[in-house]
Parts: C-alpha cells; sequence; structure tokens
C-alpha cells in the first residue's frame, strides 16, 4: 500500500501524534485480541489476499489456525466445531469467490442452528458502492444478509471490539445459527492507540443466556403427559447441541416414556438403551398419541408432523424450542414450551414426582417387541461377509467398530451409504454422530472430520458415498498436513445411488456413474497418509480397526457391489417423476 494513501486512512481514524512515543495497535492485532479475549481459539480458513496476514498472526498470538484447500470445507469445519462447543466456529476467507463458498458453509449451519461466524475480508466500501471494479468486488454484506442469521460490517478500528462482540452473540444467543462478519481491507492495517485499542475490545458476558419456561407452560405440558397413553420422546439434534445431557438422561429414564432420536441425536442417551424406539420407528410415531419434541422441528425429516408416517390416530404435540416462532410451524403445538433445553427439561424433571406413573406397559411392551423383531430381522444381514460388499454386510463391519470406539466420533454422508448407517451404526455417546443435518447435503464429510479431529482430540471414522467424498475429497491433503486421526472409508459403488447407469445413446458415461474400480486409496498415498483397499466385510473391520488404533490419516476403498444401491436412498419419493414415457 502506497505510503499516501496510508496516511490518509490513519487520518481517517485517529490523529496520531508523530513527536510522541506511542504504542500502536491495528485492525489486524484488535481482531486477533477480540476473539482471544472471546474465548476463540482456533480459527478454520483458507489464506488469500486480503487476510493473509490476519491468519500468520493469528498463529503467531497463539490462535490455532488450520488452512483448508476449499472454503466450503474450512466453513464447514467451524459450523461443527460449533455444534460439538456451544462457541461459535470461526472461518476465515478471502473476498468475492472465497467469501462465496464459505457462504454455503453459512447458510447450511444457519439452517442446521450451529453457531458459524464466517468472517471475509473485502474490498474497498467506496470503490465497490460505485461499481468502479476492484480486485474481487462484490457487495458481500448485501449478499450474506437474507442467508444468515445476522450480518454485520466493520469500517473502524475502534469498533472492532463491538463488531466482533456483537457476531459472537448473535451466533449463539437464542437459537443458534451463522453470523457474517464484513471485514474490508483497509480496516486491517488502520492504527490506532494501543491502549485505546485494549479498552475497545468487549468480553461477551453470558453470551447464551439461560432462557427458562413459564410456570404455566410447564404445567400445561406435564398435563399432557400424563393423560397420554402412548407417549413419545423424539429428541433432535438441538437437544444435543444443548449439552444437557444428565438432565435428558434423567427425564426419559424417570419418565418411563420411550425416545426416538433423530439422526446427530443419537447417542445422546445410547442406541443400545432399552427405551430407544430407535428400531421401532415407524410404529412409535404411527401409534403415539403425545409426542415431546426436544430440539427438533417437525421438519421433512418428521414428515411435516403428518400424513402417512404419522397414521392416522389423532396426536397431540408439546415442543421444546428456543425459538418461540418454531411453535405451529407445520401443525398445532398443544403445549409449547419455549425456553434453553437444559432449562425446560429441568422443570420436567421436577414435576416427575411421587405421582408421576410410568407409560402403560402395553405400549412399552409394544414398541420393545417390534424393535427386537426388527434388530433380529436385520442381523443375518449385517453378518454376512459377502464379496463383493453390500451395504449391509460393509456396515456391520463399521458397527463393531464403533462399538468397540464409543467415544469416536462417526461423520457420515452419502444417499445409501447415509440412511443405512444411520440405522445400522449404534451410537453410545453424545455429538457423536455428524451427518449431513437439515438439508441432507453432500459435501460436509471432510470439513467436518477435520473440524471434529481438531475440537475434541478424538478418533474420526468419516463413512462417505464415493459421489460425497468428490464434494470435499480435495481435504485428504489437509488432513496428512495437520496429522489428524481421521479414517476416511469410501463406499465404492462405482457411482451416485448405483454404479449401473448407461448413457442410452451410447455416446457417453451415464450421468450417475463414475470411472468404474476407481481406487481413492492412492489419493492418500499421493500425501503420505495410509491407503488400503478392501474388497470384504472382514478385510474392512481389519482395516479400520487398524487405522484408527494408529491414529494415523488413512483412507481405505471399500468395493461395494455397484448394483446394491436404491435410487436416493431413502428419500426417493422426493424425486420428481416424468410422466413422458421414455424413448425406446
Ligand atoms: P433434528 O434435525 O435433529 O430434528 P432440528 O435441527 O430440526 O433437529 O431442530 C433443532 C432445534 O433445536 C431448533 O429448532 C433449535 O431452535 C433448537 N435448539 C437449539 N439449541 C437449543 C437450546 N439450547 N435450547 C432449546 N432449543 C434449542
Ligand atoms: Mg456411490
Amino acid at each position: 500500500m502506497a505510503t499516501a494513501e496510508k496516511t490518509k486512512i490513519e487520518d481517517n481514524v485517529v490523529h496520531l501524534d508523530p513527536a510522541a512515543e506511542q504504542e500502536l495497535t491495528d485492525g489486524f492485532h484488535l481482531v486477533i485480541d477480540a476473539l482471544k479475549l472471546n474465548g476463540i481459539e482456533t480459527i478454520y480458513g483458507v489464506p488469500g489476499i486480503p487476510i493473509t496476514d490476519l491468519g500468520r498472526m493469528a498463529q503467531e498470538e497463539g490462535i490455532r489456525v488450520i488452512s483448508f484447500r476449499h472454503e466450503q470445507n474450512a466453513g464447514n469445519a467451524a459450523a461443527i466445531a460449533g455444534f460439538l462447543t456451544k462457541k461459535p466456529g470461526v472461518c476465515l476467507t478471502v473476498s468475492a469467490p472465497g467469501f462465496l463458498n464459505g457462504l454455503t458453509a453459512l447458510a447450511n449451519a444457519t439452517t442446521n442452528c450451529f453457531p458459524m461466524i464466517l468472517i471475509s475480508g473485502s474490498s474497498e466500501r467506496e470503490i465497490v458502492d460505485l461499481q468502479q471494479g476492484d480486485y474481487e468486488e462484490m457487495d458481500q454484506l448485501a449478499i450474506a444478509k437474507p442467508l444468515c442469521k445476522a450480518a454485520f460490517r466493520v469500517l473502524h478500528a475502534a469498533d472492532i471490539g463491538i463488531g466482533v462482540a456483537r457476531a459472537i452473540r448473535a451466533a449463539v444467543s437464542g437459537r443458534p445459527g451463522g453470523v457474517y462478519l464484513d471485514l474490508p481491507a483497509k480496516l486491517f492495517s488502520q492504527a490506532m492507540d494501543a491502549e485505546a485499542g485494549a479498552k475497545s475490545l468487549v468480553k461477551v458476558i453470558d453470551p447464551a443466556p439461560a432462557q427458562l419456561p413459564s410456570p404455566a407452560a410447564v404445567d400445561r405440558a406435564i398435563e399432557l403427559l400424563k393423560g397420554a397413553k402412548k407417549p413419545l420422546v423424539i429428541l433432535g439434534k438441538g437437544a444435543a447441541y444443548a449439552q444437557a445431557d444428565e438432565e435428558i438422561r434423567a427425564f426419559v429414564e424417570n419418565s418411563g416414556i420411550p425416545f426416538l432420536p433423530m439422526s446427530m441425536a443419537k447417542g445422546l442417551l445410547p442406541d443400545t438403551h432399552p427405551q430407544s424406539a430407535g428400531a421401532a420407528r415407524s410404529t412409535a410415531l404411527k401409534d403415539a398419541d403425545v409426542v415431546l419434541l426436544v430440539g427438533a422441528r417437525l421438519n421433512w425429516l418428521l414428515s411435516h408432523g403428518k400424513g402417512k408416517t404419522w397414521g392416522d390416530k389423532p396426536k397431540q404435540f408439546i415442543q421444546v424450542d428456543i425459538e418461540p416462532k418454531e411453535m405451529d410451524s407445520n401443525v398445532e403445538i398443544a403445549a409449547p414450551l419455549v425456553g434453553d433445553i437444559g432449562s425446560v427439561i429441568a422443570a420436567l424433571n421436577a414435576r416427575i414426582d411421587g405421582s408421576w406413573q410410568a407409560p402403560p406397559a402395553e405400549w412399552v411392551e409394544t414398541i420393545r417387541s417390534k424393535k427386537d423383531a426388527n434388530i433380529a430381522k436385520m442381523a443375518p444381514k449385517l453378518l454376512k461377509n459377502s464379496v463383493p460388499m453390500d451395504f449391509h454386510s460393509a456396515l456391520g463391519a463399521l458397527k463393531n467398530v464403533i462399538k468397540e470406539r464409543p467415544d469416536a466420533i462417526l461423520v457420515n454422508e452419502g444417499a445409501n451409504t447415509l440412511d443405512l448407517a444411520r440405522g445400522i451404526i449404534d451410537m453410545h455417546q453424545p455429538r457423536k454422530r455428524l451427518d449431513v443435518g437439515t438439508w441432507g447435503v453432500m459435501g460436509i464429510g471432510m470439513g467436518f472430520a477435520v473440524g471434529a479431529a481438531v475440537e475434541t482430540g478424538k478418533p474420526v471414522l468419516a463413512v462417505e458415498g464415493d459421489s460425497a467424498f468428490g464434494f470435499s475429497g480435495m481435504e485428504v491433503e489437509t488432513i496428512c498436513r495437520y496429522g489428524l486421526p481421521v479414517t476416511i472409508v469410501i463406499f465404492n459403488n462405482n457411482g451416485i445411488y448405483r454404479g449401473t447407469d448407461t448413457d442410452p445413446t451410447g455416446r457417453d458415461p451415464g450421468t450417475t456413474v463414475f470411472v468404474p474400480g476407481a481406487r481413492y486409496d492412492k489419493m492418500m498415498e499421493a500425501f503420505g497418509g495410509v491407503g488400503v483397499h478392501v474388497t470384504s466385510p472382514d478385510e474392512l473391520y481389519r482395516a479400520v480397526s487398524a487405522a484408527m488404533d494408529s491414529g494415523k490419516p488413512t483412507l481405505i476403498n471399500a468395493v461395494i457391489d455397484p448394483a446394491a444401491g436404491s435410487e436416493s436412498g431413502n428419500i426417493g419419493s422426493l424425486n420428481p417423476q416424468s410422466v413422458v414415457k421414455k424413448k425406446k
């Protein structure tokens, strides 16, 4: 930057007395100090103009900086860090294209209620606003706004403290979500008096205040539960996020009500818990008369609370959520319990006293016998040592790996790979299953794996469809570079859903197929990681066990029968069907 220009910027901000021996700080350092003051220990990002030095200096100041190969993966890592820690995960990107790449992750975080802050450098306001064609010119703030919970821009170094504080509070208070923080390039080199700078920083006190439910709302919910013949608790990822594990366990066990975990709530209580209705999901949803939703929304993942999934018997819903607007979003909520999950469940627990009666034995027994029957039916499919592997036999092997390592984190994406793993692999501890979430989005795999490994230090097993892996596969280099304890298993069936499509004209490959027999394991070897190629469930079990015990970055290419998958996995019904007859 030219000296004349620099003087001008400094003149705009603070009038420095060149004669005085003044200690100075600048935008770079104020951003770093503000993050550190608020307990942010890690930044995920991709360096470049104008934030390269910010990353360097953050590292120098003791913040861990994890550099990725693509911003979307850095953003996903930050988002899952937010989910796992209840502190906003921070993602740092360059302007325009880097910002846009990060934005997908920010929008996904917001949709999933994960606290995250996307910090992007941006070009000069004066040029952007006059549309004069700056380097990577884009009105990023305006573009981010509709895609996140809140968006802020800081123009003066003296406002960095407030800007960061607002971003943190917006991300974690109430319903958590994504926040965008726009930092124009000029801000970073703005100088100000160091003491005044330190004073301008803000430590966010009680960033996610408890929100207690009203006593009347608790009464209403308890009355409904007491009158229920077939009560059911549904635990969602909001319940996992809340980290009220003991309160939730006490409520479920003391009330005796069967529970059904949503995908990322699996393990909040172990899937092997006697009250789990996981393997009797259809029966539980159809027959229940009073349903208590805890941090789970009645969106498409729960068939909007109506239709075939829920059967024709009348239902009443109790919903625990911190977001009042969530109530009645799809069906009437008979007993809204607005508050944070820890406080609400504590209030309910106080009412599970001597007057409480366990749910009718008949209902509990119906669920249990249905569940036992389904588990027994599944068992032989999981034990087959078939070559080529199908999804069941491969997942049977991985189920055992996780059973033996209950504190490992499972990342999971794909179509069949996702749907079947969710049902087959039991989780035993809270917040150990991380997956495609509310959007059912592909591409979270390596970002989540890196974020989970960095934040928890636990071994991570990423079970990936070959298609899903492709969206973030380059990050195997990141995993090797940081030496993270991540084991990736690619369920390689040569394509999307299946590997058997053809182009009816004979000209090109079918639209859903990949190079047959691809060796993803070689990708890992290219960066110094361990690559393994397996074709049987026994081999798979041994390779994954060894990899997870070694802690070395490993990619296992697991060959799956190309004909084994079904179109779109479990959600084929969402695929529109053409009414035009196929050409012969
Ligand atoms: P799932 O997909 O597992 O059903 P959702 O993402 O649909 O879960 O729902 C999570 C819900 O949890 C959101 O409506 C969100 O507002 C709510 N939530 C998140 N954190 C808390 C909390 N600490 N207390 C109460 N509700 C919360
Ligand atoms: Mg596939």
